[in-house]
């Protein structure tokens, strides 16, 4: 028999259930599917796109050739799965809204020609619905869904996969785009050597991670957001690689990871949150219309040093710091009145590790209207943060040059200083007014 291994993202070899399955059922040929959809190849997809389409390149070289189709995936996957006469096509589940609705689309597609779409695992430890409270439903808070989902427990990570009889039917396949990656972005290393190396060379300092993980300017967090999310490594490999052993930073690096896994747990049940309010009793909030102010917010030029670090850093790296992430969102949202949908949607658009689960409810924790809401009247000062989490200004030198000179007590506030910085701007609005604002219009609706 002949089998299709449909790879979505995960191009990987090890750890991988989902082509073991597929070699499994297709000791005659396995057909390493890929299908250029245009609905993730659209135009606008920057960061993204060119972050699939070197991994793509790579997976291809690595294996001798994927085969690459154009169009519809509910008519390509059927068409090549029909040309080789294969019985079963392989997927680990997609859970996006997207990814979940194409795959009951495509499934039905394959079974008038009696194909079965075998799901095995996801991108997750714990696949999304697994984990529910005694009565069924799912948890809509972190710390109780973390408890819950520790006592679940994962499945030991699959042996890698040493040989598979790839099989390429005749006929074209169509070219691996090349994308440009956005001018300015330097992207890491990515696929599975780089992925698992990265994971090697970072491992040992876990035990520190609980010590660092707020600090951008030690910039010493694991950076394997990017591989997660492109699937070049599982996270099972990570616990595996943790078990056994016990420290406060290994306890709070799983959190993390177990963060990762309740977003997509809450965007499995909830697909309306990936664009609207996951509590909607916010979504009357009045917000302005976005201008000037989400202009100076993206080019990371409001006069609030943390700030623009952090929105430089997206723009240099498509990647920020956690903390980071948290204060620009909270300065969008509550300082500037922009609504949460215009930053999670720049977000989206530049960074290489921009996940739809991750991504949209941790602005909507910032925004105070998703899970675990971090209530909406605790609002980050930005001076205080950068003061408390950047205390000699590291990071925010680091990324922002006309600042390099500043002496430190002056540097997460450089309007204080004597001679103001040569270039930078001064703050484009004051925090303390802003803050008061803030706090009305959430009155106003609470
Ligand atoms: P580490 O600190 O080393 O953490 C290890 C892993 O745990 C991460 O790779 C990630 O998979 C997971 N993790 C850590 N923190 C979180 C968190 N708060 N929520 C969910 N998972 C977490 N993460 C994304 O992967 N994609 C996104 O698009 C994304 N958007 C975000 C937007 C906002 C407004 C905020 C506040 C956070 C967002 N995060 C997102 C979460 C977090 O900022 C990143 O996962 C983290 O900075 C990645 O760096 P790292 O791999 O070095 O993390």
């Amino acid at each position: 028999g002949t089998s299709v291994m449909w790879f979505r993202a995960d191009l990987r070899l090890h750890d991988n259930p989902a082509l073991r399955a597929a070699v499994e059922a297709g000791p005659d040929g396995v057909v390493p599917l890929v299908v250029l959809d245009d609905h993730l190849w659209g135009p606008g997809a920057g960061v993204r796109t060119a972050c699939f389409a070197r991994l793509l390149a790579e997976f291809d070289e690595r294996i001798g050739g994927l085969h690459v189709v154009h169009g519809d995936p509910v008519a390509e996957v059927v068409r090549v799965a029909r040309a080789v006469d294969a019985g079963t096509v392989h997927v680990a589940a997609a859970h996006t809204p997207y990814g979940a609705r194409r795959d009951a689309a495509v499934e039905r597609a394959l079974a008038d020609h009696d194909v079965a779409l075998v799901r095995t695992g996801s991108a997750y430890a714990v696949s999304p619905g697994r984990v529910t409270k005694p009565d069924g439903t799912p948890y809509r808070v972190y710390t109780p869904f973390h408890r819950a989902w520790s006592a679940h427990g994962w499945r030991a990570p699959a042996p890698a996969v040493r040989s598979v009889p790839w099989l390429r039917p005749g006929g074209r396949t169509h070219r691996i785009p090349e994308v440009a990656v956005p001018e300015g972005v330097t992207l890491p290393p990515l696929g599975e050597e780089a992925a698992r190396r990265r994971w090697r060379d970072w491992k040992e300092q876990v035990t520190q991670y609980d010590d660092v993980r707020d600090l951008p300017g030690v910039d010493r967090t694991s950076r394997m957001s990017v591989h997660l999310k492109w699937g070049t490594i599982h996270p099972r490999t990570l616990l595996a690689d943790l078990d056994g052993h016990d420290s406060d930073g290994v306890r709070s690096y799983v959190r993390e990871i177990a963060f990762r896994e309740f977003y997509a747990d809450v965007l499995h049940h909830r697909p309306d949150s990936a664009h609207g309010y996951y509590n909607p009793a916010l979504a009357r909030m009045e917000y302005d219309r976005p201008g000037e102010s989400l202009d100076a917010w993206r080019t990371g030029t409001t006069g609030y040093p943390i700030v623009d670090a952090g929105m430089r850093q997206l723009a240099a790296e498509g990647w920020m710091h956690n903390r980071v992430r948290m204060i620009v969102a909270s300065f969008l949202v509550k300082d500037l009145h922009v609504e949460w949908t215009h930053g999670a949607a720049h977000f989206m658009d530049r960074l290489a590790d921009g996940d739809l689960a991750s991504n949209q409810h941790g602005w909507q924790w910032v925004a105070g209207c998703g899970t675990d809401a971090s209530p909406y009247y605790r609002v980050f000062n930005p001076t205080t943060q950068g003061k408390k989490f950047d205390p000699d200004g590291t990071y925010v030198r680091r990324w922002v040059p006309e600042l390099r000179d500043v002496p430190d007590r002056f540097v997460h506030e450089p309007w204080t200083a004597p001679t103001p910085p040569d270039g930078y701007p001064a703050p484009i609005v004051d925090h303390a007014e802003e803050r008061r604002e803030a706090l009305r219009r959430y009155e106003a609706v609470r």
